[in-house]
């Protein structure tokens, strides 16, 4: 079975735009697969179809099996999703971000509480724990953002550039943090506009260009 599988994948916007002209990609369990492209060549359309956040105009996705349509339930508990922009809600602390969103995946409160001490010591975020998330540094937004997409075990990662606007210093940070989670078992599916961030993080490489896989 592999982590993702998308075939012939078009999406169509109402507003006419092709986003996605027929791409289809395979990704293994354990890989860590780039799709690299420049803005506007569909990237996140792809993960918006992959994440229920957009309907394909036809084609299938399959995460882990599961269909990403027909049995979105299943797909989407595979998945785990850090978009790009830093889309905390500024009012909670570090742990309730991480607890609320086990719980909107349906885990039961200990185990939200195990796992999110796990989490917090992994992301060196333990002493900040009380911490609205406004007032955190940007460095730690984006480690609480990652922490909260592995709340719930997914065995896919979707990285929907990462780095994008970031500095030097905290690209390296945060490559370190995702590179453990790849070497813990986890799938990833990192898209990025910079070839360097791909090149240094992936075993596999897709190109796309203007809605269809060119390399
Ligand atoms: P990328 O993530 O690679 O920058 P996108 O998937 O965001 O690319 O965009 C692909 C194309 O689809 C672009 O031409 C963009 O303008 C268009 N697009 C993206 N989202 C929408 C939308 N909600 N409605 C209409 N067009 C969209």
């Amino acid at each position: 079975m592999k982590a993702l599988e998308i075939k012939d994948l078009v999406k169509r916007y109402p507003t006419g735009t092709e986003a996605l002209k027929g791409v289809s990609l395979e990704i293994e369990q354990g890989e860590f697969f780039g799709l690299l492209g420049p803005n506007g060549a569909g990237k996140s359309t792809l993960i918006h179809c992959t994440t229920g956040l957009a309907q394909p105009t036809s084609g299938t996705i399959r995460v882990f099996g599961h269909d990403a349509v027909h049995h979105y339930e299943q797909a989407r508990l595979a998945v785990g999703l850090a978009p790009q922009e830093l889309n905390l809600d500024f009012f909670l602390t570090i742990e309730e971000t991480l607890d609320f969103h086990g719980g909107y995946f349906g885990m039961p409160r200990r185990e939200r509480r195990e796992r999110a001490e796990e989490l917090l010591v992994a992301f060196s975020l333990a002493d900040k724990r009380h911490e609205r998330t406004r007032f955190l540094s940007g460095g730690m937004k984006r480690r609480v953002i990652l922490a909260r997409a592995l709340m719930h075990r997914p065995k896919l990662l979707i990285l929907d550039e990462p780095t994008a606007g970031v500095d030097v210093e905290l690209r390296l940070e945060l490559w370190h943090y995702v590179q453990r989670i790849n070497d813990e078992g986890t799938t990833v599916l990192l898209t990025t506009h910079y070839l360097e961030e791909a090149e240094q993080l992936c075993q596999r490489i897709a190109f796309i260009n203007r809605g269809e896989i060119a390399a």
